[in-house]
């Protein structure tokens, strides 16, 4: 197995590059929130299969294993370092990756000299405190972990002089794994968090060319949720290019969820209708109602459990309490709202996170915006909006229908 050259992109392993790529594997943590009992093994399966979906991505070929409660990544052609931790931080569930040099047991002389070798890779500077920590899974092996690391301190410290022990807070937590090969690790990077993707059900996002809604549907893919997504486009009002920026930003949300199945609807004619029928200051309130409603109906005939969409309380005339009621009064499946509580520069925070945003930005026309009202209702009130809507009794079950029946769906990934 060779391993090819790679750059760190760890800061602190950032700052020497070896010439080869002494790591073999990773050693995957997870949350243990969520992850006893019985449903472990469901949790563990999930992040599995997660993490080979993401590998894909990765320049190299790689075997994921479980083994012992823990999950490893191992490298089984060259592979770029980069690439891998890139692919592996988008994994939900996921709370830290450890970059692992794997050796065989020829004894522990031979360790000593690798895991000094280790050190002055990792850490050119070695003006650090340290703390061995062995673990003896294999429990043949001659020295218990207590042995393993008063030994290898000593070994260490006779090595580099200027190092010293520190067992309360040093700066290196060196690892030392005694299985059937020998893991060597002192590097956690962090992972996403969450939980991986397909534990928790399935719910449709409402998805727009903005800012908020693929923030939201990540946050609540975090949670182990499948996302599958709706977006209102109003041709000619709405051109090809705010269809392909929806497409985009589902493809970016795609990243960290898996394919995500897009229902493009097309929504003109019924915004048009609204728009003859009903009072102006009302449309976009009445017009979200719509939305709603047909994306429940998409919604239940691909199982969702849910709607999500990126509503936070105040930010427009749509999203006060009073229009989020009255938004609200036609659905029967749960909305998620996770950014209710956020303001704008948390979301974007997250958006730049997550890399959305310079798509989000991009100025595109979005079908609320152009039909809208100057002084669109802040405290709309239901009974009215009932009332408006028995004008458009005539024709909006029929334009409903033919705005699900010419669903274009597109598989994002
Ligand atoms: P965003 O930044 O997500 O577009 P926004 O601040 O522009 O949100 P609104 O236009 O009031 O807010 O939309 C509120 C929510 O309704 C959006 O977050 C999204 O979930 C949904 N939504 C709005 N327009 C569309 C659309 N054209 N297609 C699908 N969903 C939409
Ligand atoms: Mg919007």
């Amino acid at each position: 197995m060779t391993i090819l050259p790679v750059c760190f992109t760890v800061r602190s392993l950032q700052s020497r590059r070896t010439g080869v790529n002494m790591f073999t594997s990773f050693l995957i943590k997870y949350a243990e929130i969520g992850v006893k009992g019985k449903n472990r093994y469901l949790f563990e399966d999930a992040l599995v299969k997660q993490i080979r979906h993401a590998l894909k991505k990765a320049d190299g070929d790689f075997q994921v294993r479980k083994t012992d409660g823990r999950i490893y990544v191992d490298a089984v052609s060259a592979f770029d370092y980069e690439d891998t931790v890139e692919a592996l931080q988008k994994v939900f569930g996921i709370s830290g990756i450890c970059p692992v040099v794997s050796v065989e047991d020829e004894g522990f002389e031979k360790l000593g000299e690798r895991v000094v070798k280790y050190l002055d890779e990792v850490y050119p500077d070695k003006h650090k405190t340290f703390k061995v920590a062995a673990r003896r899974a294999r429990k043949n092996y001659p020295l218990d972990s207590m042995e393993i690391n008063m030994e290898m301190g000593g070994v260490i410290l006779d090595a580099y002089p200027e190092m010293k022990v520190d067992v309360h807070k040093p700066d290196i937590m060196l690892h030392i794994e005694i299985r059937d090969k020998i893991y060597i690790y002192s590097e956690i990077i962090p992972g996403p968090g969450g939980m991986p993707v397909g534990t928790g059900g399935k719910a449709m996002l409402l998805l727009s060319g903005g800012i908020d809604s693929p923030v939201a549907g990540y946050m609540i893919a975090k949670r182990g949720v499948k996302i599958d997504a709706v977006y209102f486009h109003a041709p000619p009002y709405t051109s090809e290019r705010a269809k392909e920026k929806v497409v985009d930003l589902a493809r970016k949300v795609a990243q960290y969820t898996g394919p995500i199945y897009l229902h493009v609807i097309n929504f003109t004619d019924i915004q048009m209708y609204i728009y003859d029928k009903c009072p102006h200051d009302e449309l976009t309130i009445i017009m979200r109602r719509y939305m709603m409603r047909i994306a429940e109906r998409i919604a239940k005939e691909s199982d969702c459990l849910g709607l999500i969409t990126g509503e936070s309380i105040g930010q427009v005339a749509s999203q006060t309490m009073h229009s989020l009621m009255v938004t609200n009064e036609v659905c029967e499946l749960p909305v998620y709202r996770p950014l209710i509580g956020f303001d704008k520069m948390e979301i974007v925070d997250i958006s730049e996170k997550i890399d959305t945003y310079e798509t989000s930005i991009l100025p595109y026309e979005d079908c609320c915006t152009i039909f809208v009202a100057k002084h669109p209702v802040t405290k709309p009130n239901l009974k009215f909006i009932k009332r408006h809507e028995e004008n458009l009794a005539e024709k909006i079950d029929e334009l409903v229908q033919t705005a699900l029946d010419t669903d274009e769906l597109i598989i994002v990934s």
